[in-house]
């Protein structure tokens, strides 16, 4: 007999009509993560989701860890299994919330029944177990209305099952519900974080990277396939779209004013993300900008790139402390490798005075000189696409 799970869906819950939709969406993208470790039933009742395995070799604790980084999951509750019969089921209980039932001075136990073949009701089976476990521990006093540890029980078809502490989920709302944005990611520390953010809110992502071989190196675009690679368990599969973005930067460091080589490229940037947002349908562009942080992103440079965007520019760090998206960047994993010390397209040719409150009829003065739709038409007719799994 397996350990079954339950998770218990988050904010899903609050969507009123939609909710049967977000649940398929969150059921769906639960069965797609978890397929590698054996077969699994994922069935959900009432807001919570029954993750049930159909096989002795299912791997239940890789399903666990899995889970944990699934958006739209409030809390995740792993439940141990016994046979169907009561004395069983108390004496599982008794050992496997050894811990929790020993430091307890009131309890209860709450049981459902969702198998109705089986000879109690569920009123009977707690007040059977609940019974056993006041004898087997002399601490425990029985509250029925404010007790201090309730113990669940669960008699399904394949086995009965008892419910461990309940730990909590990635919160957010499942990927695939609020549509689909192209996500700008560099190797730096902010861009993993702020794809991570719009995921949790339900967005699909397209990540996008330009790539400025050989002024940056491959080991500059591996770091950013790695970046991906550990954005996967959240976000769900994504294919990175590398753009080839050598000739751009020529271009523009031989013909537009050193001052402005920042922002111009930035406007390409968003030139060539809008068109592929069109060509994917997208609805939104996201970037790691963060308001104040370097010279690019002051609020009149991120309304000069913004400019060229054909669709919302999406920026969740925009009001963060580097301290605050560090912390992110920790908790996702994704930190260790930003820190890798490859070089970005952003750091070749960078001005020694960047313009840093930029106005935009100078700026596009300053591009005046670059074939703009060719050079796009260029870096999108060369990209590369790379597949990441789990
Ligand atoms: P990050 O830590 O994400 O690299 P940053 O603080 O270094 O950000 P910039 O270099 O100004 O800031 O870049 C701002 C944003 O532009 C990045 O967060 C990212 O979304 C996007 N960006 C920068 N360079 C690239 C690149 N080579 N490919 C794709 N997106 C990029
Ligand atoms: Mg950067």
């Amino acid at each position: 007999m397996t350990d079954m799970i339950l998770l218990k869906e988050g904010e899903v819950v609050l969507k009123g009509l939609n909710k049967r939709s977000f649940e398929q969406k969150l059921t769906s993208n639960l069965r797609r993560r978890i397929k590698r470790f054996g077969p699994f039933t994922v069935t959900a009742n009432q807001s919570v989701i029954y993750v049930e395995p159909q096989s002795e070799d299912c791997d239940v604790d890789g399903a666990f860890e899995t889970l944990q980084k699934v958006f739209g999951i409030m809390t995740l509750t792993r439940a141990a299994a016994c046979e169907k019969d009561p004395e069983a089921i108390a004496k599982k209980a008794a050992a496997y919330l050894h811990d929790e039932l020993s430091a307890a001075k009131t309890f209860k136990v709450e049981s459902r029944r969702g198998d109705k073949s089986f000879p109690m009701t569920s009123v009977q089976l707690s007040q059977y177990v609940g019974g056993a476990l006041d004898d087997a521990f002399p601490n425990l006093t029985a509250d029925m209305h404010d007790p201090e540890l309730t113990v669940h029980l669960e008699v399904r078809d394949r086995a009965a099952y008892i419910h461990g502490a309940p730990v909590p989920g990635a919160g957010g709302l499942p990927v695939g519900t609020a549509g689909a944005a192209v996500s700008l990611l560099s190797g730096g520390i902010d861009s993993p974080v702020s794809t991570w953010m719009m995921a949790k809110r339900g967005m699909r992502i397209l990540p996008v990277h330009f790539f400025s071989f050989p002024y940056t190196s491959e080991l500059a675009k591996q770091k950013v396939l790695d970046l991906a690679k550990i954005l996967v368990p959240w976000c769900g599969r994504m294919t990175v779209q590398v753009v080839p973005f050598t000739h751009i930067q020529e271009e523009i460091r031989a013909k537009c004013p050193e001052d402005y080589f920042t922002i111009i490229m930035r406007r390409m940037m968003m030139r060539i993300a809008s068109a592929i947002a069109e060509k994917d349908r997208c609805g939104a562009i996201i970037t790691g900008e963060s308001l104040g942080q370097v010279a690019s992103q002051t609020m009149e440079a991120m309304a000069a790139t913004e400019d060229c965007a054909g669709v919302p520019v999406l920026r969740p760090l925009v009001g963060m402390d580097k301290k605050e998206v560090i912390a992110v960047a920790r908790h996702i994993g994704t930190f260790d490798t930003s820190i890798l010390p490859y070089e970005d397209c952003c750091t070749v040719f960078t001005p020694r005075h960047p313009c840093t409150h930029p106005k935009l009829r100078k700026v596009r003065e300053a591009e005046a000189g670059l074939d703009v739709e060719p050079l796009v038409a260029e870096a999108l007719a060369g990209i590369e696409y790379v597949k990441i799994g789990y």
